[in-house]
Formats: structure tokens, sequence, C-alpha cells
């Protein structure tokens, strides 16, 4: 993309990045005839297109995303696969299940789409791979050095800690998180020996295709009518925190496990006891240690405030500069 040999491989349309020697969009807006998409987030997998292309473990996150009635195809990590003038394959973002970053090679040069990722180990997902790559666009949600993350079995641990401490107190406890990713990887994490878990309707569809992925969770019960809380558990999207749904949870103690608790921290959001850092997303050691170790000497960035980022990599020799996103409205799903 800084030269005209990149400008075959990768172009930034209104629709987001189209290959042309392929002839194909990765994670696009509108409606597109062949679509790879990087993961089943809904501000990367969109419904519409004609045709998509995923990893095998993204594939029935997506189906749901997206709708029965949309085509979906599927490879396995590692496969190559030739469209037209270009090769492709998926590679582990380490972001949510089936996360993928996508490898385009074309007449022997390499560009690498990220979409989101993390180094840092995620029991709820597979590894990240590291890649080598001549162009990497990258994303940089947390790109400032302020992030960084500890290790989840930490997090869990306070979870857990909280979870005893309301229980002790006769309290229900309920933590806010993202339905598709963050969820589940809380819920992997709970210790079931405190009490019941639960969880909101929005997160039960993508549990058993955790399940089939061979992720262990406890066992999780749904929430009906007459369900009464007690001294349990709930995991539930954040977009549920001012709805009626919440009634039934005036006495519980609430959670928000986020990256952003990092700096917001849960005295800015109101009606919030306990603020989690847990994040899917690279920490500034993260990123650097990615960005650095792909060999890419062309790096662009995404999602987020990428001039921090930019300007460390410039001092480090690499053309580093933002992805000019500006017309794009993104999701915070973080
Ligand atoms: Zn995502
Ligand atoms: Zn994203």
């Amino acid at each position: 993309m800084s030269n005209n040999r990149d400008n075959k491989i990768l172009i930034l349309k209104k629709e987001g990045l189209y290959c042309p020697a392929g002839d194909f969009y990765i994670d696009p807006r509108g409606q597109v005839k062949r679509a790879l998409i990087t993961h089943a987030h809904s501000d990367h997998a969109r419904s519409g297109h004609e045709n998509y292309l995923c990893s095998d473990s993204c594939r029935p996150l997506l189906q749901i995303r997206v709708g029965q009635k949309n085509k979906i195809e599927s490879i396995p990590f590692g496969k190559k696969q030739t469209i037209q003038d270009a090769i492709v394959s998926f590679h582990p973002a380490g972001h949510i299940l089936g996360s993928s970053q996508i490898r385009i090679e074309v007449r022997g040069r390499v560009w690498v789409v990220s979409g989101d990722y993390k180094p840092q180990a995620d029991r709820t997902c597979e590894p990240f791979e590291l890649v080598s790559c001549h162009g990497f666009i990258s994303e940089c949600t947390f790109g400032l050095p302020v992030y960084r993350w500890q290790p989840e079995e930490e997090v869990y641990d306070q979870i857990n800690r909280w979870w005893k401490h309301n229980k002790d107190s006769g309290q229900g406890s309920l933590v806010f998180a993202y339905s598709l990713g963050k969820a589940q990887r809380i819920l992997a994490g709970l210790d079931p020996s405190i009490g019941l878990i639960y969880a909101h309707s929005a997160v039960h569809p993508f549990l058993e295709h955790y399940q089939n992925a061979g992720i262990s969770l406890p066992e999780i019960k749904k929430i009906e009518k007459d369900t009464v809380i007690a001294e349990g558990m709930v995991i539930a999207p954040p977009a549920v925190e001012d709805s009626s749904w919440m009634k039934k949870f005036r006495r519980v103690k609430r959670g928000f496990a986020s990256g952003w608790m990092a700096i917001r921290g849960p005295r800015r959001r109101k009606n919030i006891d306990r603020g989690f850092v847990l994040s899917d997303h690279a920490d500034w050691p993260g990123l650097i240690d990615v960005i650095t170790g792909t060999g890419a000497e062309v790096v662009k960035l995404t999602h987020g405030n990428g001039d921090a980022l930019s300007r460390f990599l410039g001092e480090k020799g690499i053309n580093a500069s933002v992805l000019n996103e500006s017309s794009f409205r993104e999701e915070e799903l973080d």
C-alpha cells in the first residue's frame, strides 16, 4: 500500500480492505461478492454478502451472527487456498474462538491482516500465531504504554474472590461482558464450587460451539422468569445494563470486565461496583512484540488512536502509519 507493488495486494475502499488480485474484501461493510472474515464480532462480520470465507472454528459463530441464509465456506487454519491471483490462508489471532489473521500472498509479496488479536494466553481460543510478512495491518485498540495486562489466572482469581465475598454477605453477583468472546472467557474461569452460574440468553447460543471446539466450561444455567439468583453469578452483555431485564437484579453486586477498566475504572460508570481488567486485544507490549516479530517493513494501524504506536515504531525504523478509516464507524467491543 505504500508503494506500487503493494497497491496490487490491498486497497482501502469504502467497503473496507480489498484485494484486487483475488477480487475479495476483508471484513467488509455494505454488500460484496466475496468476503473473507477475520472473526464473528459484529464490527467485522456483517450480513448481506454473497459468499463468506472464514476459519473452521469461526464458521458456526459467524453463522449465528449473519443468519442461516448466508453462504459460508470455511478452511482449517494454515491451509492455503488460491483465489484468482492471490494465495490466502487463515492463522489464529488469539482474540476469540476462531479469530484469524488473514495472510495474503500475491507474486511473492505477503501482507497479513490481523483483524483483532492478542498474543496473551486465553483458554477459550486458539493461541496466537506469529506470521512473517512484508506488510502488516494491525489493530491498536490499546496502543498506549499504560495498557499492560495481568495473566488471565490473576483476573479469574479476582472475580472468584469478589463473587465469594458477595456471597458471604448474602448477595449475588453480576458481571457485564460482551456476549461473544468475553462472556465465554469469564465463564471458563469461574469456580463452580462457589455457587450457581447463569448467563443471559444472548450468551447461550454460542456456548455449544465453544464446547464442540473442546473449550471446557462449567455448568451454565438459563435465566427463566421465576429464577431466583440468590448468591449465584450472572454473566450478561453491557447492552442490558439500563434495561428492564435488570429489575430482577436490584440487590445484586455489579462488575464489568474490559480492558478499558485499566484507566477508566468502575467509578466512571454509574451502577458498577467493581471493574476487572480483562481484554481480548493486545496490550502495549503485546502490540510491539507482535509487530516487530512479523518482520514487516510496512505497518498500517487501525482500530484506535495509532499516533503513539506509529511514532514508537518509526523510531525503530519501521514504516508505520495510521490507516485512515475516518469515514468508518466502529462499534466498541471491548
Ligand atoms: Zn473483535
Ligand atoms: Zn474489532
